[in-house]
């Protein structure tokens, strides 16, 4: 008979962050020690477990429910009518479907604390492959210099007004890392994906016109937009600098290859440039600076966000499609692909 110490070394293992302290105290703080032994004996459905483990199955189905319902289990698919539940073993998707969840508010200083600890000493650090990036900054598409180069799926206002659901749901990042006073209520999820923050009471349903808000009020804010590195996003985040997976990683960790750069590029026009030193600090990435009394922009630093070109008094930044923009990938890789089922 395993000891809940036990399991929660091998969810941890799972998880791929066997050593890690933070990760093994935050899995024994969020399970009962009967939770644990439900979750190590994932993937399956309900029935079996029932079997399996001799319990009684209402139980084992509220139980897994409820797990589900905080964001601990999944559901992969189903089978005869049944979900076959299973124990995510993406560290940082597993982190991010807790930390979407506001019920978790209620916990105390120390939770979000090894959260951070967690994301800053070890998380940040995963392997990445530069081919298969996850995420992709799309641009604000006001200053797109010319509108035909730019696809429906790099357009948020396009990519929220092809899906059918849309949700609203708190920024996982800025709820675990806490160091900005940026809006928490920004992260939009499209069709499977806010059907699955609906379900988990976690997603508020929205309509066009309000996501239109929130977006239009991020970029104000200065929060970059991204979304899934494909033809077919699932969410649009609104990120900033200091809390972002990503963002912080290539701002403070000075990590390359992290995310993928938008198709576009901020053109700076000298001519035009009053000097009104807006884009220094709309630009998130340091890409732009004041060398010998004039504007330059870092095209090699530049992920194409657009953010500086909207508030540009002087209206010299447009964003210019790069000669050699590569293509979006396909549908496949959703951030949430295959882990968006419901009960
Ligand atoms: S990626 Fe950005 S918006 Fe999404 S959860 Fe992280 S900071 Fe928030
Ligand atoms: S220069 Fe900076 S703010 Fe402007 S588009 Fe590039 S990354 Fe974004
Ligand atoms: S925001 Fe525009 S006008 Fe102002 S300094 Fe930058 S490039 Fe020049």
């Amino acid at each position: 008979m395993k000891t809940k110490g036990m399991m929660i070394q091998q969810l941890a293992e799972h998880l791929g962050y066997a050593d890690s302290e933070y990760l093994s105290k935050l899995l024994d703080h969020l399970l009962t020690e009967e939770e644990a032994t439900l979750m190590t004996n994932l993937p399956d459905t309900p029935k079996n477990l029932t079997l399996k483990l001799d319990l009684d199955e209402e139980y084992v189905n509220c139980r897994l429910r409820d797990l589900f319902m905080r964001g601990l289990v999944l559901i992969d698919s189903h089978v005869a009518g049944e979900p076959i539940y299973l124990v995510d073993n993406n560290a940082g998707r597993f982190m991010d479907m807790i930390l979407f969840d506001p019920r978790y508010q209620e916990e105390d200083e120390d939770f979000y604390s090894l959260w951070r600890d967690f994301f800053n000493n070890e998380l940040v650090y995963a392997p990445r492959s530069p081919e298969k990036l996850p995420f992709r900054i799309i641009p604000v598409d006001e200053n797109i210099e010319d509108h035909r180069t730019i696809l429906p799926y790099e357009q948020v206002s396009e990519i929220i007004k092809n899906a059918k659901r849309i949700a609203v749901q708190n920024c996982p990042c800025r709820t675990r890392e806490q160091r900005c006073s940026a809006p928490l209520e920004t992260c939009i999820s499209l069709n499977e994906t806010a059907e699955y923050m609906i379900t988990r009471n976690i997603g508020r349903e929205i309509i066009y016109s309000e996501a239109l808000h929130i977006l239009k009020s991020a970029e104000e804010f200065g929060l970059v937009h991204e979304t899934d590195n494909t033809d077919n996003p699932t969410i649009i985040c609104n990120c900033c600098s200091c809390c972002c997976v990503f963002l912080r990683a290539i701002t403070v960790f000075q990590q390359e290859d992290v995310i993928a750069r938008s198709r576009f590029f901020a053109q700076f026009d000298k001519e035009k440039c009053i000097l009104c030193f807006r884009c220094l600090a709309r630009c998130l990435f340091k890409s732009i600076t004041f060398v010998e009394g004039q504007i330059l922009i870092d095209s090699s630093k530049c992920y194409g966000c657009g953010l500086c070109s909207t508030t540009c008094k002087g209206g010299a930044i447009s964003m210019v499609l790069k000669e050699n923009a590569l293509s979006i990938p396909h549908k496949g890789d959703e951030f949430m692909q295959g882990f968006t089922n419901i009960p």
